[in-house]
């Protein structure tokens, strides 16, 4: 039988889940639910500044918003110093490592002198083989001593990676690391491979800014006699223009693209599509995703972040919602939106149910909630409209005059629903020979305040009679008899 698959994610907070980490524990998500296998959160807060509640459950809440899952308990790595201190031990013991007494200043010698020869720094050595009454000595004179891994000098150290292929380093290049600080606490390489190990992590993807990591960490694996995990190194994502993702680009976190109104099922598709394809299918549901994903098939460049693209998806994950749901999201949205004071107080059950009437119109014409949002305006405004330059436009004296028109011909309608709307409007036109677009727009801007809008006569129907007809005389002037 073989092993079943075990992945992880392991972000460090600060802040919050930003966009390379949310496709990290995507990927590591996808490829656990391909495989049968597990994905597991371990948080690494060894940095206690940083790492506060807040900062935490910030992750905890982005992936929840993503969709993103985890099995077990989450680990934090912090609470296993005492684990990771042993380990260090084990490897002193067995002659794997052993205490270097360099001091700071013999420390930043030897970094002047690597910058002096424009090489990087690389600790030279000088306590891996001394006698043991030399290291007696230096403790006895107060000094506190490190904990290095006895390194390999020759050959070489090399990753099987499932992205990058074989990586290989020439060890003369990768000094003694430091394992144990002098004050007792284990480095990040320790603690990071000592929980992958104790996780049961068989495979390891994250992104490529960790590959020459991945070779330290492959000597801690042998010196401790561990199997090495299955890597992965993804590219970074990269901006639209080529350059390392920043903020300019969307380099935000989850929550900031959850405020725009994206959909997390939209999100998640498209940050699949970042560095992984299949064929050249764009939209994957859930399912698809966990069935094909692969790390074959993630490729070795960086992926390029496009604003335009994550909106196309979005937009038609939207069409795909349900009306009900996208209220929902809408409200959702609402909440951290800086017009809520405009809409808030009118969205009572009445106007939920103006909104849910408004929504096939709307949501096809939003790729994002927040544009949704911007659509439903018209349904919270107030009268007198206020109008925006293009709607005012189109209410210059010959667009009042047909809204006059108009006004008597929707006055008499019944039952006031599209079609009979619709039908009313068609009968001006006829009546009078203006063009249907030409009594379409001034009635868009009156009833809207804007030039663009759903279909007007689904306006008209979800704004309703009263309001209709007081929005449509409030702008209407008076024809000449
Ligand atoms: N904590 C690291 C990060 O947030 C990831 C460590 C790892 O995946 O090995 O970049």
């Amino acid at each position: 039988m073989s092993t079943p698959i075990v992945t992880r994610f392991a972000p460090s907070p600060p802040g919050s889940l930003h966009l390379g980490g949310a496709r990290t524990a995507l990927f590591n998500w996808l490829y656990a639910r391909r495989f049968g296998g597990k994905m597991l959160l371990r948080i690494e807060d060894t940095d206690r500044e940083r790492s506060t509640d807040a900062a935490i459950q910030a992750i905890i809440d982005g992936l929840h918003w993503l969709g993103v899952h985890w099995d077990e308990e989450p680990v934090h790595q912090f609470a296993r110093a005492a684990r990771h201190r042993e380990v260090a031990e084990a490897m002193l013991a067995a002659g794997r490592a052993y205490h270097c007494f360099a001091t700071p200043q013999e420390l930043d010698e030897m970094r002047e002198k690597a910058r002096a020869e424009s090489r990087p720094m690389r600790y030279d050595g000088r306590w891996r083989d001394r006698p043991d009454a030399d290291r007696a000595a230096a403790a006895a004179r107060g000094l506190k001593p490190v904990i290095r891994l006895k390194a390999p000098l020759e050959g070489e150290t090399s990753v099987d990676d499932a992205v990058q292929g074989k990586v290989t380093w020439a060890n003369k290049d990768l000094d003694d690391l430091v394992l144990l600080r002098s004050d007792g606490n284990p480095t990040y390489m320790l603690a990071v491979v000592v929980d992958d190990h104790d996780m049961g992590v068989t495979h390891i993807i994250r992104g490529d800014d960790h590959l020459t990591n991945a070779a330290r960490q492959t000597q801690i694996y042998q010196a401790m006699d561990w199997a090495v995990p299955q890597m992965a190194h993804i590219p970074l994502i990269h901006g639209p223009d080529g350059a390392k993702l920043s903020k300019r680009h969307g380099a935000l976190g989850v929550e900031a693209y959850r405020a725009m109104g994206y959909l997390p099922e939209a999100l998640r598709n498209y940050l699949a599509r970042l560095g992984w394809s299949h064929g050249d299918q764009e939209i994957f549901s859930t399912d698809e995703m966990s069935a094909l994903f692969d790390l074959k098939s993630v490729g070795r460049s960086p992926a390029r972040f496009d604003f335009a693209k994550l909106e196309s998806i979005n937009g038609h994950y939207m069409r795909q919602t349900a009306d009900a749901d996208l209220l929902a999201r809408f409200e959702d949205v609402l909440a951290t939106h800086p017009e809520k004071d405009f809409f808030l107080p009118r969205l009572d059950d009445t106007m939920r149910a103006k909104l849910l009437a408004a929504m096939p119109g709307l949501k096809e014409r939003a790729k994002t909630i927040l544009e949704l949002i911007d659509g439903a305006r018209f349904l919270f405004a107030q009268r007198p409209l206020a109008l925006d330059d293009k709607a005012q436009a189109q209410l210059d004296a010959a667009g009042r005059e047909r809204l006059a028109l108009l006004l008597p011909a929707l006055g008499a309608v019944e039952d006031w629903q599209a079609g009979a709307l619709e039908a009313a409007v068609r009968g001006v036109s006829e009546a009078t020979g203006a063009k249907l677009g030409h009594l379409a727009q001034p009635l868009r801007a009156a009833l809207t305040g804007r030039a663009t809008s759903p279909g007007i006569f689904d306006v008209l129907a979800v704004l309703g009679r009263d309001e209709s007809l007081a929005r449509i005389a409030d702008q209407a002037g008076s024809t000449k008899s």
